[in-house]
């Protein structure tokens, strides 16, 4: 028997945890459940993280957690424990099966069977943010190539387990050529390594268009986290429902299966939330620790028990639906299905017994890294960059010379447009100068000299090159 860490969350999570654990129960699962409490209740009794130091023991022992969905409250500055779990447990890999129940279910899309695969731990999510001038604050995306290879390396091996055909990837990299940039650049070279998996890689903006159109032409799609997070709710609900979708959280060594929805405050203690998102969570969490056959028992269930009309209000139909039941009506007639296949929609049949884990990552021998100047970060309240640009010039040494300024990204420095609305926060170029390399020291001069020249600086970026490939993007208009 396997234990594994429980927590039945805030708002509908109890009710719709309780209907799923007697799903479990009368299935057969071989599970020992240890309950930890998390979320709403212990952010207000003083746990800044909403989480206490004894459950993060249990959950790092038990490797495995079964989560109903938490409520962050609101204001108060705390953080989503949701987010908080996935990265310090290092569970990189979401994945999200996002597949058409039709005729049973509602949905413009009959055909459509998506699986998403977000990346889980970087991308905007790393909740690094600042304000730095009265009029702009910031959000740090980081993006990192082990983060690119382990998400783009699951989702081929994903796809190549479970039979899936092609893999598509997201980026927004015409604009952010580093960030997005490298996702997609690892795509290619990981796509290499699968010739028998179609590759393709659209622009998200295009992408999640033709995603919420055409969903049949997709088949598995990779995706940075924050499109990722948008893009698994669209495609949830245009199958169906977001209230019937589960999602994997996997890592190299922990995993958390949960709902994809939120805990619903709305309907809560109402017995009329749908199970189905955790029941088809706890589907992924069985096939996960090998109990195949359980998950397969309940999962051919649940698509009887949806193929009998039998639903709850958010699916519920005039045509396709015989019966609106509650949550826990629904698990009932789901245990009452146990045993049986759906008529119409396809049967499953899970016979891969070991979890997809990939091997851990090795870290690549280090590039050649030069620095070759610093952009040096200014508050400024006055209007005319060429005014800014004389004050800055002061700045000069030996090495570095003021070569660029511009505002939130577009040059207004040499020979900007009057037109350019320009905030308080300007980013001003140094390089070095005849592309020597830079010796640090000159960066901290340039800096002593901002202080002694009365500039503003709220902080630097040093410019490097790795191999001779420049490291950092140009100005809009440069
Ligand atoms: P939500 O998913 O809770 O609800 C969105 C809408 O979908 C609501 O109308 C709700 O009634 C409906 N809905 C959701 N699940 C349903 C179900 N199982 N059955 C029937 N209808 C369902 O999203 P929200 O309102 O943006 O967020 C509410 C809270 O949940 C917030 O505190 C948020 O932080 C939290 N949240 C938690 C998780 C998680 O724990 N993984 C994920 C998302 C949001």
């Amino acid at each position: 028997m396997i234990t594994v860490t429980l927590a039945k969350g805030d708002g509908i999570g109890p009710e719709i945890m309780d209907a799923t654990l007697s799903v479990l129960n009368a299935a057969g699962a071989d599970i020992n459940f240890e309950e930890i409490e998390v979320g709403e209740k212990m952010y207000l009794n003083g746990h800044s993280t909403g989480i206490s130091d004894k459950a993060w023991e249990k959950i790092r022992t038990n490797k495995i957690l079964f989560k109903a969905p938490i409520t962050t409250p609101q204001g108060g500055g705390y953080k989503s424990l949701n987010v908080t779990m996935r990265k310090t447990l290092g569970l990189y890999s979401n994945i999200r099966p996002c597949t058409s129940m039709h005729p049973f279910v509602q949905t413009k899309h009959p055909l459509m069977d998506v699986v998403i695969i977000r990346e889980n731990e970087e991308d905007l999510y790393a909740g690094i943010e600042h304000q730095q001038t009265d009029e702009v604050v910031q959000c740090l995306k980081l993006i990192s190539r082990p983060g690119c290879e382990k998400i783009i390396t699951y989702a081929f091996e994903y796809a190549k387990r479970y039979g899936r055909k092609k893999v598509t990837c997201f980026t927004k990299d015409n604009i952010m050529k580093q960030t997005d940039g490298l996702f997609h650049q690892v795509f290619d070279e990981v796509a290499g390594r699968y010739p028998e998996i179609e590759k393709e890689h659209w622009i998200v903006d295009i992408g999640a268009a033709l995603l919420a159109d055409s969903p049949e032409s997709f088949d598995v799609i990779v995706m940075p986290n924050l499109y990722g997070d948008v893009m698994s709710d669209i495609a949830a609900q245009i199958a169906g429902s977001v209230g019937l979708g589960g999602s994997a959280n996997i890592g190299q060594e922990c995993a958390m299966f949960e709902a994809i929805h939120g805990s619903a405050p709305n309907i809560a203690g109402k017995n009329i939330a749908n199970p189905s998102g955790l029941i088809n969570a706890s589907v992924m969490m069985l096939n996960h620790i090998g109990q195949n056959i359980v998950a397969e028992n309940i999962q051919n269930a649940w698509l009887r028990t949806i193929e009998d009309g039998v639903h709850t209000a958010d699916v519920y139909d005039l045509v396709m639906s015989t019966k609106k039941v509650g949550t826990k009506e629904f698990a009932e007639a789901v245990i009452a299905n146990l045993g049986k296949a759906p008529k119409q929609l396809p049967t499953v049949s899970y016979d891969n017994s070991t979890p997809l884990i990939l091997p851990k990552y090795q870290r690549k021998p280090a590039r050649d890294k030069k620095v070759v100047g610093v952009d040096l970060f200014v508050d400024w309240q006055g209007e005319n960059p060429n005014e800014l640009a004389s004050k800055l010039q002061k700045l000069d040494n030996d090495e570095l010379e003021l070569v660029l300024i511009t505002n939130r990204g577009v040059k207004v420095w040499p020979q900007g447009f009057k037109e350019t609305f320009c905030t308080d926060h300007w980013r001003c170029r140094y390089a070095v100068k005849d592309g020597k390399e830079l010796q640090k020291g000159k960066i901290i001069e340039v800096l002593k000299s901002a202080l002694d020249h009365n500039v503003d600086a709220i902080k630097t970026e040093n410019l490097y090159t790795f191999d001779g490939k420049r490291g950092y993007s140009l100005g809009q208009g440069q």
